[in-house]
């Protein structure tokens, strides 16, 4: 089959591998659509993918076949795939398995991931697709969990104000998981101007340039007393800097963006607003409720889905969305020309 392979200095090849064979356990898959994810551009940016790696891992895809020891998945069940998690350890029994002491991902160095034609992957990592639910919507799941995983790490509530800060593809889901929910206001900070052109399609209250508006004063006068919760997408520090003065007292700041840059907090603001600042780590188990939102409708999956572009395009786009990102998500189809 072909898959892309990083290979250092000569970026990600595509090569003729061997076709993976599904070991007991495991179930062989036609790979459908492969999410490009914020975290495979800056791991390519930075040059610190393990040599051997294939990424991806916002995968939908198709059961070709099943390995021994394996009972309930058939030929044709469409599938999104999840990483794998011991289950046993004291993350797996706290109901956090983002937080896996024994973690078995793909798409990472260890396991080979989507970025190919065909993928195995053992059979307690895969969720059944809904009916009707359409390939490539469904390969938003993975980044969808990741947005319902932050919303309910916030605790924010319906009629409660939220900012997003960074309108990529997890900051767009987020916009829509929490309309879903009922907060009020949602205001969205995004310097890019096709990125606040998607936002806005979305429908929160206030789309605004932050590098024009003074966002403060927005949100002061949009809410009594500041914003419940920031949701900061970036990870850019003036970004996060910035955060911390659009909160109430005893509100939340959700770190959900990484870049390579680090950023200082005001210790004082943190500690005489009783502010809260969280991590959230990948979709913590919210699969289900992810593809539960996809099969409502609740998702604006043709907004979101800005471009599906063939395996040999996957490098330059790593490229462009670490350079010049203004696309939301780009999917990868390994098998069109
Ligand atoms: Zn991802
Ligand atoms: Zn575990």
């Amino acid at each position: 089959m072909k898959a892309l392979v990083y290979r250092g200095q000569e970026g990600l090849v595509m090569e003729e591998v061997d076709d993976p064979q599904p070991a007991p356990g495991e179930v062989l898959m036609k790979v459908r659509y492969c999410g490009i994810c914020g975290s495979d551009v800056h791991l390519f940016a930075m040059g610190i993918f393990f040599l051997g790696t294939t990424p991806g891992h916002e995968v939908s895809a198709e059961v070709l076949s099943v390995g021994p020891d394996v009972s309930g998945w058939q030929p044709g069940d469409r599938v999104v795939v999840k990483h794998r998690n011991c289950g046993q350890c004291e993350y797996c029994l706290a109901g956090r398995p983002q937080l896996c002491l024994q973690p078995e991902g793909f798409g990472r160095g260890i396991r080979r991931g989507a970025f190919a034609e065909l993928l195995v992957s053992h059979h307690s990592t895969l969720l059944r697709v809904p009916p009707g639910l359409d390939m490539a919507h469904a390969a938003l799941a993975e980044p969808l969990a990741v947005a319902v995983h932050a919303a309910n790490v916030s605790g924010i509530e319906a009629g409660q104000a939220a900012v997003v800060t960074g309108a990529g593809p997890i900051g767009l889901l987020i916009i829509d998981v929490l309309r879903d929910r009922g907060v009020q206001p949602i205001i969205v900070s995004e310097p890019v101007e096709r990125r606040r052109a998607l936002a806005a399609k979305l429908g929160p209250d206030h789309v605004v340039d932050p590098s024009t508006a003074n966002l403060a004063d927005l949100v002061r006068s949009e809410t009594d007393l500041g914003a419940h919760v920031v949701f900061e997408c970036t990870g850019v520090p003036e970004a996060a800097n910035a955060a911390l003065g659009f909160l109430r007292p005893a509100g939340t700041m959700l770190v959900v963006g990484h870049s390579e840059k680090s950023y200082t907090l005001s210790s004082l603001m943190v500690m005489a607003r009783e502010l809260r600042i969280e991590g959230v780590f990948g979709s913590g188990g919210q699969f289900p409720a992810a593809l539960d939102l996809l099969a409502a409708g609740k998702i604006h999956c043709q907004d979101i889905i800005t471009r599906i572009a063939p395996l040999a395009e996957t490098e330059a786009w790593l490229r462009e969305l670490n350079d010049a990102p203004s696309d939301g998500k780009v999917l990868i189809d390994p098998w069109a020309a």
